[in-house]
């Protein structure tokens, strides 16, 4: 991979992500530095990931355990570390445990305790968010609300995981009002939930808001957006959805 020589036209965009998230973090009486921005990189090539990763950047986040093979092998990602953002299969937790500093989007027991083994197996401990299905919206993403607590004292017992937050991904409106009501929801789930972990110093994360939505989810307590389109552009139709 060619090393930048100069900064992009991506740290442009970045950049003015940056400014927009600051901004809503100020009308929110919270420090800028407060909120990390993960750049999310489906569908692009290497080359985009590593002319993006300049300042501002926290984390990229990826979706596919494919494109995360290809784009470590290729260098892609700079010194920044990764998350696994997207919907995780169990048989392909081994390419994605030990290779990524956070899985974002665990969604089932059965998930949970895949990612567990495996990082048993390599002598890790691996951090994880759990992903509740907030709207209870038709999606196999996040995990029922009925099963949510029963996750969470599974994660607690999990040696091998360490739990610091939730991610979520509420219903699109094109009303950011609506939105916020699902955003405030996520955060009152967060709260309660930081008082039943068992570590709580470490449940810290609240994965939540996208593109067409950051703005909304910081004013409602977000420290962790997650913006593709808006620094990179728009993605072929393929690539479009999780
Ligand atoms: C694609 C994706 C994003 C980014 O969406 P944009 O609208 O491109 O900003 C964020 N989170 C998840 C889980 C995604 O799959």
């Amino acid at each position: 991979m060619s090393r930048p020589t100069q900064p992009s036209a991506l740290w442009e965009k970045v950049h003015h992500s940056r400014e927009q998230m600051a901004a809503a973090a100020k009308s929110a009486g919270r420090p800028p530095e407060e909120i990390m921005l993960c750049a999310v990189v489906k569908g692009r090539t290497s080359q985009e990931i590593f002319s993006s990763a300049g300042p501002g950047i926290d984390c990229f986040g990826e979706n596919r355990a494919q494109e995360l093979m290809v784009h470590g092998r290729e260098d892609a990602y700079g010194d920044k570390p990764v998350h696994f953002i997207g919907h995780l299969q169990t048989n392909k937790v081994r390419q994605v445990v030990g290779k990524v500093a956070l899985i974002q989007s665990v969604n089932s027991l059965r998930l949970l305790s895949a990612i567990n083994m495996e990082a048993h197996r390599q002598g890790i401990i691996q951090n994880i968010l759990l992903e509740p299905n907030i709207g209870d919206v038709d999606s196999k993403m996040g995990i029922p609300l009925a099963e949510f607590w029963p996750l969470l004292e599974q994660a607690n017992q999990a040696e091998h995981i360490c739990l610091q937050g939730l991610m979520a991904i509420p219903p699109a409106f094109d009303n950011s009002d609506q939105s916020r009501r699902y955003f405030a929801q996520t955060r009152r789930l967060f709260e309660q939930a930081q008082t039943r972990c068992k570590a709580q110093v470490n449940f810290t994360i609240l994965s939540m808001g996208m593109s067409g939505s950051f703005i909304a989810a910081i004013l409602e307590g977000a420290n962790l957006v997650r913006i593709g389109t808006g620094i990179y552009g728009q993605r072929p139709e393929a690539q479009r959805t999780r």
